[in-house]
C-alpha cells in the first residue's frame, strides 16, 4: 500500500488557518494512525518521555502566574489517531499533520509507556526544583486511549501531590473513557484540568473554529496564544485557571 501519500490541503490566505486535510481514503485515516509513522518510537530509558516545555513555543517552561504559579512545565506526546475517537472532530486535520520535524516524537502507548513515566514522576517529585509542583501537558497529539489508562492517571495524581495535569479530550462525558475521565476530573478538581473538545458553549471545554468571524458571541474565550495575545500558555494559564469555553483557531 503506498503510504504517507501527499495530503490534500485546505487553500486560506493565512498560514495559521491552512490546516492539512486527509482524504476519507487516506491510508493514515483507514489504519488510525500518524500521517508521519517514522515519528512513532518506543520509549526507553535513555530519554525521557517528558520534555520541557522550554522546548515547546507553545507551552513555555514555567508558569508566570495563577495558582501553578512557578511550576515548571512538560508535556509529551502519543500517536494522533491511533489513540483517538474516531469520531474527533478534527480526526482529518489534526495538527500532527504538520508534524513531520525530525524531533517531533510521539510516544507508542501502552505498558512501557506508562512505566518510564512513573519513573520521570518519581524523579520530578524528589527533585528539589520540581517537587513544589509541576504540570504535564498530557498528550500534545493523541488522547486517553483506555479506561485502564485513564485510572493509571488517577493512580498519579494519588501518588505525586505535586502532579498537576492539563490537557484535552475528544471522548464525550458519557461514554465509557469520557465517565473514567470525568470521575478523575470530580477526584482531583484542582489537578487534573482536563477539559471536553468540541463541544460549543459549554464550560470546561473547548472547540475549534475556522476563523476569528466565526467565533460565538456567548463568553467563549479565543485563546490568547492563537491572536498573539500571549507568548505561550506558561504566560496564559486559562485553560487550567478558568472554567470558560475556549475557542481555538484551526491550524
Ligand atoms: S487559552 Fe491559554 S492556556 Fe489555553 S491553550 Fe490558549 S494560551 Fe494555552
Amino acid at each position: 500500500m503506498k503510504q504517507n501519500r501527499k495530503p490534500k490541503q485546505r487553500h486560506t490566505s493565512k498560514k495559521r488557518l491552512s490546516p492539512i486535510c486527509l482524504a476519507a481514503d487516506d491510508p493514515a485515516i483507514i489504519e488510525k494512525r500518524s500521517l508521519h509513522p517514522n515519528r512513532v518510537r518506543d520509549p526507553n530509558e535513555t530519554e525521557w518521555v517528558l520534555k520541557s516545555g522550554m522546548h515547546s513555543r507553545k507551552y513555555g517552561d514555567r508558569v508566570a502566574k495563577g495558582t501553578w504559579v512557578n511550576f515548571p512545565v512538560f508535556s509529551f506526546t502519543l500517536e494522533e489517531r491511533a489513540t483517538c475517537p474516531a469520531h474527533c472532530s478534527q480526526f482529518a486535520i489534526c495538527f500532527g499533520n504538520r508534524m513531520s520535524q525530525p524531533r517531533a516524537y510521539r510516544y507508542r502507548h501502552g505498558q512501557a509507556l506508562t512505566d518510564q513515566l512513573e519513573t520521570e514522576f518519581q524523579i520530578l517529585s524528589l527533585e528539589p526544583e520540581t517537587a513544589p509542583g509541576t504540570v504535564v501537558r498530557a498528550h500534545t497529539l493523541g488522547d486517553f486511549y483506555s479506561i485502564s489508562y485513564v485510572s493509571w492517571w488517577a493512580e498519579q495524581l494519588a501518588r505525586h501531590s505535586s502532579l498537576h495535569v492539563w490537557g484535552y479530550t475528544a471522548w464525550t462525558p458519557d461514554c465509557h473513557i469520557g465517565i473514567a475521565i470525568a470521575q478523575v476530573k470530580r477526584d482531583f478538581p484542582n489537578r487534573f484540568r482536563v477539559r471536553w473538545s468540541n463541544r460549543p458553549g459549554e464550560e470546561d471545554s473547548v472547540s475549534v473554529v475556522s476563523g476569528l468571524d466565526k467565533v460565538p458571541n456567548d463568553g467563549s474565550i479565543v485563546c490568547p496564544y492563537d491572536i498573539q495575545r500571549v507568548k505561550n500558555c506558561a504566560e496564559c494559564g486559562i485553560c487550567w485557571e478558568s472554567r470558560k469555553h475556549v475557542v481555538f483557531l484551526e491550524h
